[in-house]
Order: C-alpha cells, then sequence, then structure tokens
C-alpha cells in the first residue's frame, strides 16, 4: 500500500465511518478514579504485549487509509508511556491524518505540554471533575490535584488552543460545582464538557441514582444563568454543546440518557492491539498477531474493512433500553479480561 494509494473509506451497516481511533497506549494510570478504577486490584496488560511505537504508527496509516482522519491518544493515562512525544512526531507526518488530539488526567502534563506541541499535538482534553483537593482526593484516590491546575495553566502556555475540560459529575459527589467548573473554564480560555456518569465496565459502583442526567444539568445551569441556547452543529463529536447567554460554550456529553450511537464514527484500539468496534463490545479483533506474523499493510486494511462494514453495535442504546441497570461487566469477568475495563480501551 503506498502512501498516495487513494483512501477507500468504509462505512457500517448504519452508514457510520470509520472516521476516529482512539488509540491506547497504556492500561496504567496514576488516579482510581471512583467512576473508572474504582477497585483495589487490577489485572495489567503484560508490558512486552503492547504495541512499539513503530507497529502503533504502521496501524494509524493502515486505519487512515480506511478513511480513519482523527487519532485520540489514550491510556489508562497516556502521559505514563514514556516519551509519547517521539509518537506524536511519527504520526503527525501522516497527510491522512489531520487532526491529532491527546486526552489526559493533567498530572504529567506540565512537564509534558511543550514538547508533545512541538511534535505536532493539536489538542488536548483535561479531566477535572472537581475544583476542590479534598474533592479530588475522595474521587481519585490520589492528591495531585495542584499538578493537574498546573497542567492546564502549562497547556495554555504551550500554545494550545481549542483545549477541553471534562468533568464526569456523579449526584452526592460533585454535581454541585457545574457553574464553578464553567467558570474555572472561562478563565482558562478551555471548553467544559459534563459527562454523565457512565456504567461503562469497570465503573462497578455505578447506579442510576447516582446519574446526574443532561436534562437537570441543564435545568440547574438555567436556573442559575437564564436561557441557555443549543448549538446547532452536524458533528459526530459525542458532545453537545451550548450558549450561555453571554456566548459561553460548553459540552455535555450524555451517553446514559441520550445516547448518540446513531452518529458514532468512532473506534478503539487496546494498547496490546485489540480493536474494539464500540466501548461496550465485549469481544474485539487482535491485530497484534497479524502485524506481528508479517500480515501487510493492505490485508490489514482489508480484514478492518470487512469488519468495520458488518458494524451494528449501538451499545449505550441498547444498555438504555434495559429496563433492570446495574453495573454492566462483573468483577470476575473483569478480571478475567482486562480488556473488557474502560481504563483499557481508554474510554
Ligand atoms: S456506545 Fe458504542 S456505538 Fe454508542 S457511541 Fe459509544 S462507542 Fe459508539
Amino acid at each position: 500500500m503506498r502512501s498516495d494509494s487513494p483512501i477507500i473509506a468504509v462505512r457500517d451497516l448504519l452508514g457510520r465511518p470509520l472516521e476516529s481511533l482512539r488509540l491506547s497506549v497504556t492500561d496504567r494510570c496514576n488516579l482510581r478514579c471512583l467512576y473508572c478504577m474504582p477497585e483495589e486490584d487490577y489485572t495489567w496488560l503484560p508490558r512486552a504485549e503492547l504495541l512499539t511505537f513503530e507497529e502503533l504508527t504502521r496501524l494509524v496509516e493502515v486505519f487512515a487509509f480506511v478513511g480513519v482522519r482523527k487519532i485520540r491518544l489514550t491510556g489508562g493515562e497516556p502521559l505514563l508511556r514514556h516519551d509519547l512525544h517521539e509518537l506524536v512526531a511519527m504520526i503527525a507526518p501522516n497527510p491522512r491524518v489531520d487532526d491529532i488530539a491527546l486526552t489526559t488526567n493533567g498530572v504529567l502534563l506540565a512537564e509534558q505540554a511543550a514538547g508533545l506541541r512541538k511534535a505536532g499535538l493539536h489538542r488536548v482534553t483535561i479531566s477535572l471533575d472537581t475544583l476542590r483537593p479534598d474533592r479530588f482526593h475522595a474521587m481519585t484516590r490520589r492528591g495531585d490535584h495542584a499538578r493537574v491546575l498546573a497542567g492546564i495553566a502549562a497547556a495554555q502556555r504551550a500554545g494550545f488552543t481549542g483545549t477541553k475540560l471534562d468533568a464526569v459529575i456523579v449526584r452526592g459527589v460533585n454535581d454541585d460545582e457545574l457553574a464553578g467548573l464553567i467558570e474555572f473554564g472561562r478563565a482558562h480560555a478551555a471548553e467544559v464538557r459534563f459527562i454523565e456518569y457512565m456504567d461503562v465496565a469497570g465503573a462497578t459502583q455505578w447506579s442510576p441514582e447516582r446519574v446526574l442526567s443532561r436534562a437537570e444539568m441543564l435545568q440547574r445551569l438555567e436556573q442559575r444563568y437564564g436561557k441557555i441556547t443549543p448549538a446547532r452543529e452536524d458533528s459526530a463529536a459525542p458532545a453537545e454543546r451550548f450558549f450561555l447567554p453571554d456566548g459561553t460554550v460548553f459540552g455535555i456529553i450524555a451517553s446514559t440518557t441520550a445516547p448518540f450511537c446513531s452518529r458514532c464514527n468512532r473506534s478503539r484500539l487496546t494498547a496490546d492491539g485489540q480493536w474494539y468496534r464500540c466501548l461496550y463490545a465485549t469481544s474485539g479483533t487482535d491485530l497484534r498477531g497479524p502485524l506481528r506474523a508479517g500480515a501487510s499493510s493492505s490485508a490489514l486494511a482489508e480484514q478492518i474493512s470487512a469488519i468495520w462494514s458488518a458494524r451494528t453495535d449501538r451499545g449505550a442504546e441498547q444498555r438504555k433500553s434495559e429496563r433492570f441497570r446495574g453495573a454492566f461487566v462483573s468483577l470476575d469477568e473483569l478480571q478475567r479480561d482486562p480488556h473488557l475495563e474502560m481504563h483499557t480501551r481508554g474510554g
């Protein structure tokens, strides 16, 4: 497959293109967020099975050949992967990839922001669930709140624009900080996105009572700010965006109460090369095996196209239609197969 070969864009059975790839570069994390890693013990992916930067770059080329043009680097916590800027520098020259973004918890960002920017990273999304250090500790079982704030400031200094701040809202934990987070975002030229607590695999403490819905978030923010206007956008992005009366923009990712599977153009690759067509998918496709066995890029592209063309996944919509909704996957299953974990799939 030559670099100037025409793109063979593929669509799934619901007409959704394969345009965005969430690339997990590690399953490890330096935080233990209650909505993602609430347990004490985890089964980690063997380091020898993690894809090298060369293998990740090769797979990005193959995915770009079938239509992927957006790459999001995720984890676990991606900045735990050594020299991540080198991977960015390897992917950035690919003419088919027009957006390289990073999702990080920000703890290690202050040291790495400038280097990532120089290497060609376009955008960063930083998790910030609370402005209170005590609550940060309660939610993550770690005490690095000041380092996250330093990371946000470093991203601004490094020249990143279009920065997003993602806050997972859990009722009874941080649902009293909606306005505070919006004000913080406004003061740091970043757009805040509120994420509904999701019952994805790994969220073993999830229950419907702990979800603050999109509707309730909007109601509370209207009480605080006045009339909120939806941004009329035809986008496959997960966040629905809104304007406050003064023009400030914020977003809501409502996978639990208002899922958006119908426009989902995303898939996920784990750090050890397992490819998932949906966050809720319970089985994936091993791409590391054929890659290390010497498969050609066109053979890998054909395999990916065939699998995506048969895709019908709508995991969040199916979960929403279920009457009795508890944790999606049991602890036993998670310990048997760490690929089921959200932190292994990069959220
Ligand atoms: S649940 Fe699956 S199909 Fe729905 S938006 Fe998420 S990844 Fe896409």
